[in-house]
């Protein structure tokens, strides 16, 4: 299936473009890049910087470790990507950023694509995030050297749910965090493996009782693992 008349559009700004699309250049995200099913487009801040080295970053005002990049600088390349009636959310990759859920991955799946601001060094002067309008995305507690990753993470777990970019559509619907529940395990050949048998019913060809098990399992795991999720179910009273 190709979309090329409206793909899905990525816009990153970096200071390493050499770093796109990197792993998303091959297998499911790579072969509908090819297709045309998503385009990126990876813009280069330091075009925007400043003098005769394109400066782009200095010292945090109040002083303390690291530099900051410059809010004239990165608003002038955002206004170089992107007009102000681009309908595309702006997002800006931090730690302080609210955590990524695959809820927030399938609604902007589903719009025209993402401009994705990628931080470096300290983090980006506080005026741009409001003067641009920037949504701050976290991937997670723990503290990267850049949004780059952060921005390929997004990306990947957006293309994915893209019309025609996984084999089968059905896949999307029954994974972790549909529903607010991890998955039910999964097996494969063989049925005997070092004493450790696929559970009877997977093999007995009754899909009510298929359903019914993979769901309880389901539940079971992620109240086990995931409190927090929504699908979890409270363990009995005792
Ligand atoms: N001083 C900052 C960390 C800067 S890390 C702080 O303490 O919050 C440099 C850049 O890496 C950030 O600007 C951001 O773009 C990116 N980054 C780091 N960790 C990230 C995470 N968990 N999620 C998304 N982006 C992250």
């Amino acid at each position: 299936m190709t979309r090329a008349d409206t793909p899905w559009r990525a816009t990153i700004l970096t200071l390493y473009p050499e770093m796109f699309p990197g792993p998303l250049g091959v297998s499911l995200s790579g072969d509908a890049l090819a297709r045309g099913d998503w385009s990126l487009e990876t813009r280069n801040i330091r075009a925007h910087g400043l003098g005769r080295h394109r400066s782009v970053d200095d010292t945090p005002a109040g002083g303390g470790a690291g530099m900051v990049l410059r809010c004239d600088v990165l608003a002038a390349a955002i206004d170089a990507a992107s007009p102000a009636d681009d309908p595309r959310p702006r997002l800006l990759m931090s730690p302080r950023g609210r955590p990524l859920t695959q809820a927030r991955v399938r609604a902007l799946a589903e719009g025209p694509g993402a401009l994705i601001v990628c931080g470096r060094f300290e983090g980006v002067d506080e005026r741009v995030i409001t003067g641009r309008g920037l949504e701050e995305v976290s991937i997670g507690d723990y503290v990267l050297s850049g949004g780059e990753v952060a921005a390929l993470v997004v990306l990947d777990a957006c293309v994915r749910l893209l019309p025609g970019v996984m084999g089968k559509a059905e896949s999307g619907l029954e994974e972790s965090f549909e529903g607010g529940l991890l998955e039910y395990p999964h097996f494969t050949r063989p049925r005997d493996w070092e004493g450790h048998t696929i559970p009877e019913v997977l093999s007995g060809g009754n899909h009510g009782a298929i359903a019914r098990w993979r769901r309880a399992e389901a539940e079971r795991i992620t109240a086990e693992r995931r409190p927090d999720l929504s699908g979890a179910v409270p363990p009995p009273r005792s």
